[in-house]
């Protein structure tokens, strides 16, 4: 016999309708995002809003019983384009699920002023001064792709893509 569970966490997404998906309840913290990120690898195929964990005590009544560990809000994404771009707000993070982008937002580890963005493809790396503006890096990231074609991205654009 295992411990009895006293809180579960529970992972939700939102729908553009308003309509919520619930994902199940989980005994740990770990297992509830496994199955959340899992899920957000399909949010291409989909129109989503927003997601959340939340973890709720059992056995009490009311408002009590719940916490809202984390909420992320869907975008497009600034160099892809698909609605997978899942920003999280609090922790000034953002990741593209989309198949084969990966653009990221991360606070500094060294400095929590700075805010790092990304694009592992060409290995695009910027510090910014705010979530806006490493937003904002991507959108310019995204553009000059645009301009370039995709498909027509050498090396060598790579390259210049990153010194600017
Ligand atoms: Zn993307």
């Amino acid at each position: 016999m295992g411990e009895p569970v006293s809180r579960v966490f529970v992972p939700s997404v939102t729908e553009d309708d308003g309509g919520t998906i619930g994902l199940g309840c989980f005994s740990t913290e770990d297992t509830a995002w496994q199955v959340l990120r899992a899920f957000l690898k399909k949010s291409e195929q989909m129109l989503l809003n927003s997601c959340s964990v939340v973890v709720w005590d059992v056995d009490i009544v009311g408002e009590d019983a719940m916490t809202v560990l984390s909420t992320m809000e869907c975008r497009d994404c600034p160099v892809c384009g698909r609605r997978t771009f899942w920003i999280d707000v609090d922790n000034f993070s953002a990741l593209c699920h989309g198949s084969a982008c990966s653009a990221w937002i991360e606070e500094n580890t060294v400095d929590p002023e700075i805010i790092d963005c990304g694009w592992p493809t060409i290995r695009f790396l910027k510090q910014n001064k705010s979530i806006e503006e490493a937003v904002e890096s991507l959108f310019k990231l995204g553009d000059r792709l645009k301009a370039v074609g995709e498909e027509r991205m050498s090396e060598a654009n790579a390259e210049s893509l990153i010194e600017e």
